[in-house]
């Protein structure tokens, strides 16, 4: 059967050129770099070169990373230190009591009322805001909001874990006090990934332990990790062609699904398409349930996801979904379809076919 993963906002395969370069870190190159021989040094070495290498791919210092588990935990030690107000966005790892509402969404997504939204709340210590939500693509005006919380006096953290590699990022232009990243979005292994913080010295961490990545993140490095994150960063950040072909393949995908679809469908995204990321394509389709849809292209090979895989365990709608203001009639009928550089022509026919016949016959068992 044929093969269709489009499920890249989830996680992504290892390619060939990461593997290779944190295999030696498994065997030979083993060694805890915390020790004092030679082979200890070298390995040493290499945290410094992946550290220098993903600092270069953000525009942040070196002594500006620190190298966790993934974004998990990177938001974690931002949500655990600090009383944070996080958008409604968020990843449940950001969530917070405290909740930003998007005020101004009267015709879908239209500027976010940062001023109102902001001065309703009482002051916390940080706002969160994702640079890319992971659910639609939608890309939001970090650098705005860094300066805002700024006047406010407030720090201002970006979940960018959706961001890396669709958008360009540059921390010291946007001005953010931290950035959360998570390495199998890009290519890197699962369980690596980076808080950048841009004043590490002013920053206190509650994990207590032997003191590694200067006592913010303490726990014997994960060593092939953080090799492959730095090679990752390197080879798979931001590239404005791979950005203008994913834009055509999404509009090919929407035209074709624009004429032969059984059914009305709206496509969750921002509403001018230069903050809209064009790998991810969000639709909620009128009548149909997103779960059946889902397992009706996973019997054809292809996978995508209801919402966000990380809220697979739910059938709740996600407040991202909630924030559109659909119909109830399409909000259940959502799927994400998330693809990458190898998606042609000839996928995305597949892919249009499959969901327009899948549609087809759940409409049918609905006696629609
Ligand atoms: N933030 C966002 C926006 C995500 O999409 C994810 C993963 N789905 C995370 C944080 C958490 O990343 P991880 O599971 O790798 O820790």
């Amino acid at each position: 059967m044929r093969k269709l993963y489009l499920d890249n906002s989830a996680t992504t395969a290892v390619t060939r050129e990461v593997l290779n370069e944190m295999l030696p870190y498994y065997t030979e190159e083993f060694y805890n770099p915390s020790a004092q021989y030679a082979g200890s040094r070298e390995v040493r070495q290499a945290i410094k070169a992946a550290r220098a290498e993903f600092a270069r791919a953000i525009n942040a210092k070196p002594e500006q990373i620190f190298f966790t588990s993934g974004a998990t935990e990177s938001n974690n030690i931002i949500a655990r230190n600090y009383y944070v107000a996080a958008s409604i966005y968020e990843h449940p790892s950001m969530q917070s009591g405290l909740i930003i509402f998007n005020e101004d969404l009267e015709d879908k997504f239209a500027r976010i009322n940062r001023e109102h939204t902001l001065c309703a709340m009482a002051l916390p210590e940080v706002i969160s805001w994702q640079m890319v939500n992971s659910e639609t693509g939608m890309e939001f005006p970090i650098k705005e909001i860094a300066e805002l919380a700024h006047k406010k006096n407030m720090l201002c953290h970006s979940d960018m874990t959706a961001a890396f590699g669709k958008v360009l990022i540059d921390v010291e232009y946007l001005n953010v006090d931290f950035a959360s990243f998570s390495g199998h979005k890009f290519h890197a292994p699962k369980g690596i990934g980076v808080l950048y913080i841009k004043e590490p010295d002013k920053f206190e961490s509650d994990i207590i332990g032997g003191g590694q990545e200067r006592g913010i993140r303490s726990g014997t490095e994960n060593v092939p990790g953080i090799v492959a994150i730095g090679k990752a960063a390197s080879l798979y950040n931001y590239n404005a062609e791979h950005n203008s072909d994913a834009k055509q393949a999404r509009l090919y995908v929407l035209s074709r699904l624009r004429t032969s679809m059984p059914c009305d469908f709206k496509v969750l995204e921002h509403e001018n398409s230069s903050y809209q990321v064009p790998s991810i394509l969000n639709i909620a389709i009128k009548g149909i349930e997103g779960e059946s849809l889902m397992i009706l292209l996973d019997g054809k090979g292809i996978c995508v996801s209801t919402g966000s895989a990380c809220h697979s365990a739910s059938l709740e709608v996600s407040q991202t979904v909630k924030s559109f203001n659909l119909p109830p009639e399409y909000e259940h009928g959502t799927i994400r379809i998330s693809f990458d550089d190898s998606f042609d022509a000839d996928d995305a026919d597949y892919l249009v076919d499959v969901i327009v016949k899948a549609c087809e016959s759940l409409l049918a068992l609905k006696g629609m």
